[in-house]
């Protein structure tokens, strides 16, 4: 039984990385396996000035002392890993990495965060941080006075796009039908607010600059025609893509894709717990993955009281 570990933790992000303090910290012997690079989402992050009690930092920053606190109370980190095989069903639970090796827990903490859906267009890569973002709440203060456009037309799209009108000049939503799929209060919201214009019926087909986006090519749907605008900023709010792949089937989830969990983490398989942008929830940041993490380590070494 040597080799079990108390708490198995999938994914090293700002959720993943807060369950192994909390956990570690509370002398079980917990392994985090990542699959990415350590710190998840918060390393694409230049600039983070929205989580308390630290000012202005990069997400580099914040990520790089999360991994030494984690460490620094026996947590074991490894990362740049391909997990084949998930039995989380079993009282021990176990993964089988590609390379051959075997891990065995006797609680797990999924936290495989997630990433905005992207449009896929020529551009979008390149420009993604130079003006090309995906996050109102963490980027929009960038973009004050500046002009920018907003893709989509769901109620996220909407009031996001309200939102930054605190920051920009103007805001130009680009849908590509003829009406928006949200809520009336939000089409009325944008509809009175003199910062906000829209082009209906079109898609985005480019991103243009050089050291930062300048411009962008914009398709109207029913005629074909191509019009370039030019523009400081792009936000894209066309969907999330929850990193629950590997767990579908295994793990309950909502139509998003999104794991299901209770108030204190727990999934429908019993000592299986999940944080972060993984699961069912509205608001997306750093505080609340953090949240999540520090809860579904609390659930778990509570659930390891009971087992044990
Ligand atoms: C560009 C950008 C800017 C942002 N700016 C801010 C900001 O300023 N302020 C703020 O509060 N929030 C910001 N956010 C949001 C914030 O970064 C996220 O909400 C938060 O970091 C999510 O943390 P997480 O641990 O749930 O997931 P993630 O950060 O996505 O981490 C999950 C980790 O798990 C790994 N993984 C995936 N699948 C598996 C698996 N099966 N097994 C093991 N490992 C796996 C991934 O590779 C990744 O390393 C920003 C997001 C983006 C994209």
């Amino acid at each position: 039984m040597e080799n079990i570990y108390d708490v198995m933790i999938l994914g090293a992000g700002a959720a993943g990385l807060t369950a192994g303090i909390y956990t570690s910290r509370a002398k079980l012997r917990t392994l985090i396996l990542n699959e990415g690079v350590i710190g998840g989402q918060m390393v694409l992050t230049n600039e983070i000035a929205n989580y308390p009690g630290v000012e202005t930092t990069s997400g580099y920053a914040v990520a790089t002392i999360m991994k030494k606190q984690a460490k620094s109370f026996g947590c074991e980190i490894k990362s740049n890993i391909k997990i084949q095989t998930y039995r989380l069903h079993d009282e021990i639970k176990s993964v089988d990495l590609e390379d051959g090796r075997s891990f065995q827990a006797r609680s797990v903490i999924v936290a495989p965060g997630g990433r905005p859906r992207p449009l896929n267009i020529p551009g979008e890569d390149e420009f993604k941080g130079k003006g090309v973002s995906y996050c109102a709440t963490c980027d929009g203060e960038f973009f004050t006075g500046k002009d920018l456009v907003v893709v989509g037309g769901g109620n996220s799209a909407l009031e996001e796009a309200v939102a930054l009108t605190t920051y920009a000049n103007k805001v130009t939503i680009v849908h590509q039908f003829d009406h928006f799929q949200a809520f009336r209060h939000a089409i009325e919201e944008v509809d009175k607010n003199p910062k906000i214009d829209f082009i209906m019926e079109s898609e985005l087909r480019g991103f243009f600059g050089d050291e930062k986006l300048k411009k962008v090519s914009i398709e109207h749907l029913p005629t074909g025609k191509i019009s370039e605008m030019g523009i400081d900023g792009t936000f894209v709010f066309i969907g999330y893509i929850p990193g629950t792949e590997d767990f579908k089937g295994l793990i309950a989830l909502n139509e998003r894709k999104e794991i299901i969990v209770d108030a204190d983490m727990k999934t429908d398989i019993p000592g299986v717990f999940a944080a972060g942008d993984c699961i069912v929830k509205r608001y997306r940041q750093v505080t609340t993955a953090v949240a999540d993490g520090t809860i579904a380590a609390l659930s778990a070494a509570d659930y390891l009281r009971n087992v044990k």
